[in-house]
């Protein structure tokens, strides 16, 4: 039976980007026969535009019969002044509710090729590979109570809540180290259980799934600490579990050990492994619609999709490998090109016709 796939390109550089992820998808399916039924919707600004909301019901509709979504990026200053809940990014956080999406997958990896966009020294950071899995949907930035008020002493007091209960712990554990399998088998799980009673409870959850997993390996570490070795050794983790204000943070640290926002992609996956995959960068309204941005961390983000939702992992290797090569050619759009012998700057469209034409000659 054929997959579902929604495509949403969303606002600024998503219109450029999705369209050579699309061609790499349409490579497959018509070169290589995958079961692959492509629809479109509209998020975002661009949905706002048309139906006078960010994310409208059909869009919503279509994103729970689709099998995975491809998103490109929302988001513009044409959209800033609108009052919140008409701002294109109330668009990506309806969707993520509506589909449950409660893990989020955002992976650090280095091309050798690019190991000089870091701004870590080559040694520290060539080779790496590391996922960070957040959990999305709980801990401090839903729990209740929270809000501005007056305390007994007449002071203004800021509050927030951090809560996790067990249901929400043990399934995001279980996807860490559901991909601890598919990688290279290690969780280190990331918390604060020296001070905060919320996060004891989590290593304990924690530890508990890991019995289920034999074949993986635990361990625990504090978040100061983590966020330390990351800019230390980061080669030393395999997969990084976390909860969601301290994955927020910790996977923009590990992105910046890349050097390059246009090369990442992500995932935020349901409970049964439906996911919505999309670029960790935005809409850049400073460079859209000139045909400069880079379309590779979209690209990688279909890899991913295929890998974590579809079970086609070699499909998904094929795209990575095709991506390695137009690098190895040379080819680097201006996010990440440096001159030197054998370079070549390119454009958004001509990277992505290059994925497709290494994909052919595989
Ligand atoms: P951004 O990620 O859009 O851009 C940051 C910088 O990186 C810009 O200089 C941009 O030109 C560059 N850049 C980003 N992606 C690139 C690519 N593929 N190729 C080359 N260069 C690239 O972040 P921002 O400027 O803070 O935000 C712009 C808009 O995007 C805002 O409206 C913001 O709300 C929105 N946003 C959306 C998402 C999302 O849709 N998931 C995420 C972050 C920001």
């Amino acid at each position: 039976m054929s997959k579902k796939i929604l495509i949403l390109p969303g606002d600024g550089i998503g219109q450029e980007i999705v369209a050579e992820a699309v061609k790499v998808l349409d490579y497959l399916r018509q070169s290589e026969g995958l079961a692959l039924e492509l629809e479109n919707g509209l998020i975002g600004g661009s949905a706002y535009e048309q139906h006078g909301d960010p994310l409208p019901q059909q869009t919503l509709e279509l994103a729970v019969k689709a099998d995975a979504v491809l998103l490109g990026a929302v988001g513009g200053p044409e959209w800033e002044g609108l009052e919140r809940p008409l701002r294109p990014e109330q668009g990506l956080l309806r969707i993520r509710a509506g589909l449950g999406l409660f893990a989020n997958l955002r992976p650090a990896m280095l091309f050798p090729q690019l190991v000089q966009a870091s701004t870590l020294k080559p040694e520290v950071v060539s080779g790496l590979d590391l996922m960070i899995v957040r959990e999305l949907t709980g801990g401090i930035y839903f729990g209740e109570p929270r809000g501005i008020r007056v305390n007994d002493n007449g002071l203004k007091q800021g509050f927030n809540t951090l809560v996790y209960d067990e249901t929400e712990i043990r399934r995001i554990a279980r996807v860490a180290f559901e991909i601890a399998l598919k990688r290279g088998r290690r969780v280190c799980s990331v918390d604060k259980a020296n001070v905060l009673e919320s996060t004891e409870l989590w290593r304990q959850v924690v530890t508990e799934v890991a019995r289920d997993f034999p074949q993986v390996q635990l361990s625990h570490m504090y978040v100061d600490n983590a966020a330390m070795q990351l800019i230390r050794e980061p080669k030393q983790f395999d997969v990084l579990v976390t909860s969601n204000m301290f994955g927020d943070i910790l996977s923009d640290a590990a992105a910046m050990l890349t050097g390059s926002i246009g090369m990442l992609p992500s995932a935020s996956l349901d409970a049964g492994g439906k996911g919505m995959y999309e670029p960790i960068h935005g809409s850049a309204p400073d460079i859209a619609g000139q045909g400069i941005a880079n379309p590779l961390a979209t690209i990688l983000s279909v890899a991913m999709m295929l890998r974590y939702s579809l079970e086609l992992p070699q499909a998904a290797q094929r795209i990575e490998s095709a991506v390695e090569q137009v690098l190895d050619e040379g080819l680097r759009t201006a996010d990440i090109y440096s001159a030197g012998p054998g370079m070549q700057q390119v454009g958004t469209r001509e990277m992505g016709e290059a994925v497709v034409r290494a994909l052919a000659a595989q």
